[in-house]
């Protein structure tokens, strides 16, 4: 082969590289989600364009979460920093300030009306802002549109990209409200009322109409005391609460013992904080709404 040939030849590598070299070097950007269900709802809305970290894992509890260094490490390499807000991650500003981010995090809650937690009559000295916005799929769409506006301000070449995606999931969610609403129909109205052991299903309550009693409050930091279950058993008894249901954040040994103690049934799971892994029941938001209605219904619609 001669010299031309091969310069030729070198030529044309070159620009095949160089047709190709965009798209290898366009850099996804990079997103950091503070929990798994805020990382699902970016994904949806951000597809191919984004790379999303999450902080806090799959059936992990982001209301007792230690960040490792690491952690901030992962903040300090995200362009956009998604958080839930309404307290939800008391950790997140000092990991913030560790990571030296110049990032200001986005509150996907923001224009949501914040629910305080059910009166238990006494206060354990926390903040009673319930932060489990996501468990009403009205809300859900407030989330999506927050993502939408912060992945465009970040990356404005992908506005059409992120407004289709959004456009698209915000669609499945209507129909999950459909669905969620015609599950609950099904249920007759004196069942509609259930134990769980953490108080995390308030926006659900008040979308949906389910009543959700639990002896924890809206975190799971402090312990439920022995009054608190006491009047708990009392009330599953005096009302018939038909079950009382585990949750993939904590530790199902109160539930149990509420259920022998009042003679109620285990329904079941319900994911409450956290979306399971890829080969669990709820690996998505969508498979989490679905998963617990039909939990729900299952143990409700028939006595
Ligand atoms: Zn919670």
């Amino acid at each position: 082969m001669s010299i031309r040939r091969h310069a030729i030849a070198f030529a044309a590598a070159l620009a095949v590289l160089s047709v190709s070299a965009p798209a290898l070097a366009q850099e996804k950007l990079k997103v950091l989600a503070t929990f798994s269900i805020l990382g699902d709802f970016v994904k949806n809305v951000g597809g191919d364009r984004v790379e999303v970290t999450t902080l806090v894992g799959p059936n992990s509890d982001a209301h007792v979460f230690s960040p490792a260094p690491a952690d901030a490490k992962r903040v300090a390499a995200a362009k956009v920093i998604v958080t839930n807000g309404l307290g939800f991650e008391g950790w997140m500003a000092r990991l913030m300030r560790a990571s030296g981010t110049k990032a200001a995090p986005v509150v996907a809650t923001k224009g949501i009306k914040p629910r305080k937690q059910a009166a238990h009559g006494h206060s354990h000295g926390h903040d009673d802002t319930d932060p489990h916005a996501w468990q009403s799929v009205a809300n859900a769409k407030v989330y999506v549109a927050n993502i939408q506006a912060a992945l465009i301000a970040a990356d404005p070449g992908g506005k059409a990209a992120y407004e289709a995606n959004a456009k698209a999931y915000l669609a499945k969610l209507d129909a999950l409200d459909k669905e969620v609403r015609e599950a609950v129909a099904a249920i007759p109205k004196d069942r509609r009322r259930i134990i769980t052991s953490h108080d995390a299903f308030g926006y659900f309550q008040a979308a949906y109409g389910v009543e959700f009693i639990a002896p924890q409050g809206v975190s799971t930091e402090s312990e439920a005391s022995a009054r608190d279950v006491g009047r708990i058993i009392t009330q599953i008894k005096r009302q018939k609460i038909p079950a009382v249901f585990l949750e993939n954040v904590t530790d199902p040994r109160l539930i149990q013992r509420i259920a022998a103690e009042s003679g109620a049934k285990v329904g079941g799971q319900l994911y409450s904080d956290a979306l399971t892994d890829e080969k669990g029941a709820a690996p998505t938001y969508i498979d989490m709404i679905r998963y617990n209605i039909k939990q729900l219904v299952s143990a409700l619609a028939t006595s």
